[in-house]
């Protein structure tokens, strides 16, 4: 029997809107030879909105989604738009409202595609990035004090609960248990910042005692990004705050070659509430309206979709087409060294499921 999901679409801005089309493009490819359909319930919530209305995304947005099965989203972003608008207008609230409290980030090198480091071949690089999603770093707490005067002093608060940081943990002690090289890395910054980080580490060396097969080791955040550069073949999962962890999601797909290939999920691991599938890249106003974005991180988030919803052999389908795309130098687009629009390769990876 063919099951179907209910499904919010966020084309969003830039390329999100030309990207987006080609995952629900593939999706309905792999729907369609694993009896999965889906209901398309496409949004508008964009800067474009924001700027005709002064809102993301309507009002009771959130509760008209609250029941879907996922959300399918682009890129939100655009450079006539205040940077904060976009996230605290859209990403922050549907992340924080789902409970999506882990975002996480697959790092591969793919055979075929260079990586910018010399010397590496593709089972070199291949790990997860855990992201804690829902507090710390990015918060809404403090302010500023004389403002404009000599005497000026801001203040940004860094906020970890007992519950946020252990959920985020636990979530990644399981993924590295159900990996075959069972190997977790947490990365703080505990010799400067003296509160927080020490906290997420005592966190992690008391969970560490729950899953004693599981090697671990902690880093600070400076030297950890040089060992991505260095030594990316030690990882297999990274767990780290939400700072550290996007600062690391940018990193991590730029050294297997770039980010257009990248994806991301937000999870609500308790499934109360929809997931957020979305490509690690932004609207990409440099390249956007010529049609030559790389598709491929959006449709990798659509597998993750996919994977999530229960379907993991409908998503190994999706991420063997784009392996053989890629190792068989089929058509990519411009960031990878092609000359292949969006649409080619979409097409090319929907032809090959
Ligand atoms: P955000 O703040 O939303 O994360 P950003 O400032 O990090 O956005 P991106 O939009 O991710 O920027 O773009 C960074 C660079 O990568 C740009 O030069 C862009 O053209 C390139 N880029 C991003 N996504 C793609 C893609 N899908 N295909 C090709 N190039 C891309
Ligand atoms: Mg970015």
């Amino acid at each position: 029997m063919t099951k179907t999901y209910k499904i919010a679409v966020i084309p969003g801005d830039g390329i999100g809107k030309e990207v987006v089309p080609e995952g629900i493009r593939v999706l309905e490819a792999v729907g369609a030879k694993f009896d999965i359909a889906f209901q398309w319930d496409e949004k508008d919530w964009s800067c474009e909105r924001w700027q005709a209305t002064g809102r993301m995304m309507p009002e009771d947005a959130l509760e008209g989604i609250r029941g879907h099965d996922g959300i399918f989203l682009g890129a939100v972003g655009w450079p006539t738009v205040p940077d904060h608008v976009s996230l605290w207008g859209l990403l922050i609230p549907i992340r924080r409202e789902f409970r999506q409290y882990v975002n996480l980030r697959p790092v591969r090198l793919f055979e075929g595609v260079r990586s910018p480091l010399a010397d590496r071949a593709p089972g070199d690089i291949d790990f997860m990035i855990v992201r804690e999603n829902n507090e710390g770093e990015y918060s809404e707490m403090g302010g500023r004090l004389n403002k404009g005067t000599p005497d000026e002093v801001v203040i940004q608060e860094n906020i970890f609960t007992r519950k946020g940081v252990d959920r985020v943990l636990r979530y990644a002690f399981d993924l590295a248990q159900s990996r075959p090289k069972k190997h977790l890395t947490s990365a703080t910054k505990s010799n400067g910042i003296i509160h927080t980080m020490p906290f997420w580490d005592e966190c992690f060396a008391a969970m560490a005692k729950d899953y004693p097969d599981i090697r671990t080791d902690q880093f600070h955040i400076d030297i950890l990004t040089a060992h991505f550069v260095q030594h990316p073949d030690w990882f297999d999962v990274v767990v780290g705050s939400n700072l550290f962890g996007d600062i690391l999601s940018d990193l991590g797909p730029a050294v297997t070659g770039t980010i257009g290939i990248a994806p991301s999920a937000n999870l609500n691991p308790e499934r109360e509430f929809p997931s957020m599938f979305e490509p690690v890249h932004g609207s990409a106003p440099d390249i956007a309206g010529q049609g030559i974005a790389n598709p491929i991180g959006q449709i990798w988030s659509g597998a993750m979709m996919l994977d999530h919803l229960g379907h993991p052999e409908a998503a190994r389908a999706i991420v063997a087409a784009i392996e053989r795309l890629l190792a068989e130098k089929g058509p990519r687009t411009r960031d990878m060294g092609g000359t292949a629009d969006t649409v080619a390769v979409g097409k090319a990876l929907a032809d090959l499921i």
